[in-house]
């Protein structure tokens, strides 16, 4: 198996190359070309599976080959500072490979809000947040969810253990109802089921 035959353009896989990937793993190899496909995606993926870069790749794929549209366009929702600082990373590493270069912001609590809004006012094109300063910026009007056309939910078993269930609905309350949404947990216990019965459609599930 191989990114090529996975669907990955040749600027994504350039990229790829660049990061020192040689081949996907399992989870990348399953949920590559659903994602790709615009399709609604529900996978059991542990930390240290390569869940990040299965879906930030396509979530990046299919950003630039569209036209640029205000945004954000992907809202990536992490449960701690320290996975979406994680997930950012690996975005910008990635998008500054391409022609395009999508704008990545990257919001969290604990800190000043400030620096945060002002990082939002020349736009972004995906947003990484955890759900509370999400919340935050919303109410100050930072930012709008209402281009989002791919939500992400990392971890979403740690999202609903840490207690963000009720942030994360007020997010989703904002949100389109036409959009992508992509569930990754590393456990499907009956919250994070009733989660996915509630935001996705016709998923295409990934166990690995
Ligand atoms: P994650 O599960 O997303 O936290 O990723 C775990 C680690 O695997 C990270 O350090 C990635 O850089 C690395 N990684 C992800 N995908 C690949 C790949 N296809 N080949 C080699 N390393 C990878």
């Amino acid at each position: 198996m191989s990114f090529a035959t996975l669907g990955l353009s040749p600027a994504l896989l350039r990229a790829v190359r660049d990061q020192g990937y040689h081949a996907p793993t399992a989870v990348q190899a399953a949920a590559l070309p659903p994602i790709l496909a615009g399709a609604d995606v529900l996978a059991l993926a542990q930390t240290g599976s390569g869940k990040t870069a299965a879906f930030v790749l396509p979530l990046l794929q299919r950003l630039v080959a569209s036209p640029p549209r205000p945004g954000p366009r992907a809202l990536v929702l992490a449960p701690t500072r320290e996975l979406a600082v994680q997930t950012a990373g690996l975005l910008r590493e990635l998008a500054a490979r391409l022609l395009h270069r999508p704008r990545i912001a990257l919001a969290f609590g604990g800190v000043s809000i400030n620096p945060q809004l002002m990082a939002l006012r020349g736009g972004c094109d995906v947003m990484v947040a955890t759900p509370g300063r999400l919340l935050d910026l919303l109410d100050h009007n930072g930012l709008t969810l209402a281009g989002v056309e791919c939500l992400v939910l990392d971890e979403a078993d740690r999202l609903l253990g840490q207690g963000f269930a009720d942030e994360l609905q007020r997010v989703l309350e904002q949100l389109p109802a036409r959009r992508q949404a992509l569930l990754f947990s590393a456990t499907f216990p009956p919250a994070v089921e009733e989660l996915a019965g509630q935001l996705l459609r016709e998923p295409v599930r990934i166990h690995i």
